[in-house]
């Protein structure tokens, strides 16, 4: 496993984000979908940075998979809070093709929310493959698979402090 982002490289990303967050909105209340679950370590980091009145929703999705393949998505939202006429920012880890996050932010939409803003952690851009682009990005990265910081590889490894490239051989090879 390599170090890509480390800890203090990362929370300054978070602090820079926040910054931009907090230009946008002032201390206009804003509700945060969280896209479960690897913006949990970003909405933490996040939402303690932000000084407007803040409410925190969860929605669910995954795409069906255990590995580093994407398939098809299926979103879960009965943990969502009500956002009519609010202004929301959705949240996600990363973006890679960006279906995840359109998808998602298609869904919001459809429930009727004041404006509608996207922020992630994370942001391949060779890979995008749909129109949206999102709002605020804490980090460009490169076309490498990445766990850490929210980020798993079959439901592991979120816990770690910093972001990290799993090489080819480490992928698929231990199940703990
Ligand atoms: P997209 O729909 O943009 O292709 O993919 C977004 C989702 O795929 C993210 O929410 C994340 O769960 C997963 N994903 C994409 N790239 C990576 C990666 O490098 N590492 C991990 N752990 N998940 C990724
Ligand atoms: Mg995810």
């Amino acid at each position: 496993m390599r170090i890509l982002l480390s800890e203090e490289r990362l929370q300054a990303g978070v602090d820079l984000m926040a910054e931009r967050i907090r230009e946008r909105y002032g201390q206009q209340p804003l509700t945060i979908v969280a896209i479960m679950t690897g913006s949990l370590v970003l909405l933490a980091d996040l939402i303690r940075r932000l000084d407007m009145p803040v409410r925190v929703s969860l929605i669910q999705a995954s795409s069906y998979r255990g590995g580093t393949e994407s398939g098809t998505l299926w979103i879960r939202d009965n943990m969502m809070l009500d956002i009519t006429g609010r202004d929301v920012l959705v949240l996600d880890d990363i973006f890679d093709t960006g279906k995840t996050l359109a998808e998602v932010t298609k869904r919001i939409d459809s429930m009727g929310p004041r404006t509608i803003a996207t922020a992630v952690l994370l942001h391949k851009r060779a890979r995008q493959q749909v129109e949206l682009n999102p709002d605020f990005v804490a980090f460009e990265i490169p076309d490498e698979f990445v766990v850490g910081y929210g980020l798993d590889y079959r439901d592991l490894y979120r816990n770690l402090p910093f972001l990290a490239v799993l090489e080819e051989s480490e992928i698929g090879a231990s199940m703990v």
